[in-house]
């Protein structure tokens, strides 16, 4: 148990320094995620208004051919009108052109509902597509600024990954996920007796368990704020190493 507790003391050791290398980089990989996101959704949407104006354009141009035939139908139709020969056929070549006359009508007033739509649809996509190429930018220099820090600090976060995984593949898995779950609520997850008490949370551990914790056989957590807490001893013999 013993090398477990040292083993879980140098795993918090190397977890802060890669805490205090990603601190290094300050909020610019939050930055740099958020911008990537938020370039995402407005491409989504982009593209869905994109989709929406062609399927307008393609109604827009059906509209047209439809009018071009009807007025090549009323063409023919008032040429006939010249040419019937009695009454009855009159009047059948009067509703023919009538019935275009309305369906020109009707379609023209689709045609220019189409074009309105559209041309709503065209300003809404140009300010996506305005907004879209500020974020690209704003994207471009925060990610360089990122690449720069990242190479600055890549040795470094090679280094402590590695020893993390050195330190990890020699826990046992249950005692690395307990670990790990009182790390994501408490940033961290190991602290020492410091005068008597809990360095993690300042509070003060009894002496019987400080008696306990000192035998360093079994995983003490601390009552107060549940950090596995070790004795000051073994955390000097670890950075003695
Ligand atoms: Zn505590």
């Amino acid at each position: 148990m013993e090398e477990t507790l040292r083993l879980l003391y140098q795993l918090q050791k190397v977890d802060s320094n890669l805490d205090d290398v990603e601190e290094s980089k300050g909020d610019l990989p939050e930055t740099v995620r958020d911008l990537k996101e938020e370039i995402a959704e407005l491409s989504e949407k982009a593209n869905a208004k994109q989709a929406f104006i062609d399927e307008f354009v393609a109604s827009r141009n059906n509209a047209d051919n439809d009018i071009k035939d009807f007025e090549e139908k009323l063409k023919k139709y008032k040429e006939q009108q010249y040419q019937v020969r009695n009454n009855k056929e009159y009047d059948a070549i009067t509703k023919e052109i009538d019935f275009a006359e309305e369906t020109m009508k009707t379609l023209g007033k689709q045609f220019g509902d189409f074009e309105n739509q559209m041309s709503i649809a065209k300003n809404e996509l140009e300010e996506y597509t305005l907004r879209l190429n500020e974020l690209n930018e704003f994207l471009t220099e925060k990610a360089g600024e990122l690449a720069i820090v990242s190479k600055e600090t890549e040795d470094e976060e090679l280094k402590f990954n590695h020893e993390r995984k050195k330190i990890v593949t020699r826990l046992d898995k249950e005692i690395l996920s307990r670990y790990q779950k009182i790390r994501s609520g408490r940033g961290k997850a190991v602290s020492i007796i410091r005068k008597q008490s809990c360095s993690g949370c300042g509070n003060r551990v009894p002496p019987q368990h400080i008696m306990e914790i000192r035998r360093n056989d079994k995983i003490y957590l601390c009552q107060h704020c549940g950090r596995i807490v070790i004795s000051d001893e073994l955390a000097e013999k670890v950075n003695a190493v």
